[in-house]
């Protein structure tokens, strides 16, 4: 493989200057290694997408000088955390520099008055929270990828947190950030002057607009994050169903409980439950007349968990719940961190046992349309396996977002043996995407609920979605990044540089 012609000796040489030769890698493995992801899609593309180089910098100063030479050069630039995301975002489609944060993993201050900790974009949430343990004190942005998934990434995608119905998600956890630009020029975002207020009115409220941008307008390289006290008692308590309209509404019933404790609740379709008891190893297998799964999580002070838990008890057993007992409700619970990643075969419609890798398409939804959208979204990967033996329904997860359960963070799994897809097959899998998307959009939903829709097929709708805020969103990019070197290719935003495009902030008709 060649490199990029940008990247010729001399920028080596001024990117060596600025970070140190150990820190600019060029080698084989460390590149394609920054190609991959949990489900390196397509496989027959992902040469594609190996970067010409990767830079591991050390501090703010050195991304912004990084950054200032790509720009100068007009040169691709891809930010990479943990590299978990599920939608391709860290992959470069253009090649480029991959900036790997990860060693900008230190904890800069713990301030036990304010509740706020300020760390590196590169550190975990799981070694966050063991240095935090000590001081009585929790960050609770809680993703299945917890242990993998890094604080620069949840910026990046605007993450969902396991927990988010008591917390919230990053973007509340989130106050404040430093942020590199693609000029190089480094700003802070966050409300107010400081790093910890969680308020302001001053201006325009930039926060959002630099979270879940997958890359495209810089890099955050350190964060100022919201800490809470360390939970005395967690409940996780597990029901089994005969049918999933009990676990539906036994979901919607705790989740508008108002039980203060209330972090999240889970529902697993009949589909997943297929798929656990028949291929998770981690998964305690059911009797066969389990249909539908509920979990409920409390966290807070042992005396109000207790009492949060006995409503949840009651809630459930008058939906018809058979409650699976402590020891399955706290092994399941806290698998919740490795049970997507154990998954690495499906079934062909034999029932053959086959090499897959997992796809995840998530949608948010309202309450009130999941059962609709659960059955559209089988029924579309139901016609897809009819034709081609290389796809698996691995059925469904509902979870909570808000303690109101007004909206719910849907996604279905599909196994793909993606040694065996051909152009046809890859074709009918982008319309298959592009379908689960039309789908969430016809029931008033949105595309992705956390990670983020970069992938062909979902990526072609974000522009329905968000009508006349896709031309701010072309607007913004083109403003703040002039010259396209920001991950470029992503969200479908070259067309921001494209001059016919009505890309006037929505001013035009
Ligand atoms: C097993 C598993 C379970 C998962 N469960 C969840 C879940 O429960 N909730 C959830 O939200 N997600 C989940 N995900 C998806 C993924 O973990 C999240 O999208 C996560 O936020 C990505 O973080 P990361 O550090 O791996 O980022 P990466 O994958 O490295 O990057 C993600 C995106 O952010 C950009 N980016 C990375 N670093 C920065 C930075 N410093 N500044 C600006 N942009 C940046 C990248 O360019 C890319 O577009 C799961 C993934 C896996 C593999």
């Amino acid at each position: 493989m060649t490199v990029a012609p940008q990247l010729a000796e001399p920028v080596l040489d001024e990117l060596r200057g600025v970070l140190g030769g150990e820190h600019v890698l060029t080698g084989k493995a460390a590149r394609f290694n920054r190609a991959r992801v949990p489900a390196p899609f397509p496989v027959h593309r992902w040469a594609e997408r190996v970067p010409d180089l990767v830079v591991l910098p050390g501090s703010t100063e050195e991304v912004s000088e990084v950054v200032r030479i790509a720009n100068a050069h007009r040169i691709p630039i891809v930010p990479r955390d943990g590299g978990t995301g599920l939608t391709d975002g860290a992959v470069p489609l253009r090649r480029g520099i991959v900036v790997d944060v990860k060693r900008m993993n230190g904890i800069v201050e713990i301030d036990e008055v304010n509740r706020t900790c300020t760390v590196g974009a590169g550190i975990s949430m799981l070694k966050l929270n063991e240095v935090l343990a000590p001081y009585g004190l929790i960050y609770p942005d809680d993703p299945a990828s917890y242990p993998c998934s890094l604080v620069g990434g949840r910026i990046g995608t605007s993450g969902w947190s396991l927990i988010g119905s008591r917390y919230g998600h990053s973007r509340d956890l989130v106050l404040s950030f430093d942020f590199v630009l693609p000029s190089g020029k480094v700003i802070h975002i966050g409300d107010g002057a400081g790093r910890k207020l969680s308020k302001s009115s001053s201006g325009y409220q930039l926060k959002h607009l630099f979270m879940g941008h997958q890359g495209t307008l810089g890099i955050a390289t350190q964060a100022t994050l919201k800490l809470f006290p360390k939970p005395e008692a967690e409940l996780s308590p597990f029901f089994a169903f005969s049918d999933y309209d009990s676990a539906y509404r036994t979901v919607g019933e705790l989740a508008r409980a108002g039980v203060a404790t209330f972090a999240g609740a889970v529902l697993f379709d009949e589909w997943k439950v297929d798929y656990l008891r028949r291929d998770d190893e981690a998964y305690i297998p059911q009797p066969a007349d389990v249909r539908a799964l509920v979990c409920a999580v409390a966290y807070g002070y042992e005396d109000e968990v207790t009492a949060g838990g006995r409503r949840f008890m009651r809630i459930a057993k008058e939906n018809g719940a058979r409650y699976l007992g402590d020891e399955v409700s706290e092994g399941d619970w806290a698998a919740r961190h490795d049970r997507y990643a154990t998954p690495l075969h499906g079934r062909t419609r034999a029932g053959q046992v086959v090499p897959m890798s997992w796809h995840c398409e998530d949608a948010a939804v309202n309450y009130s349309e999941l059962p609709q959208v659960r059955l559209e979204w089988h029924e579309i990967v139901r016609r897809l396996r009819e034709r081609f033996d290389m796809f698996d329904d691995w059925g469904m997860f509902t979870y909570t977002s808000a303690n109101t359960g007004v909206d719910y963070l849907t996604e279905i799994d599909v196994g793909i043996w993606e040694q065996q897809l051909d152009d046809e097959a890859w074709a009918a899998w982008v319309q298959a995407k592009r379908d689960i998307a039309e789908v969430s959009l016809r029931y008033g939903g949105s595309i992705s609920a956390c990670h983020g829709s970069c992938r062909e097929g979902e990526v072609d709708l974000v522009p329905q979605e968000l009508g006349g805020g896709y031309d701010v969103m072309l607007a913004v990019k083109r403003a703040i990044d002039p010259n396209n070197i920001m991950n470029p290719g992503k969200y479908g935003l070259d067309r921001a540089y494209d001059t016919d495009d009505d890309t006037d902030g929505g001013t035009g008709p």
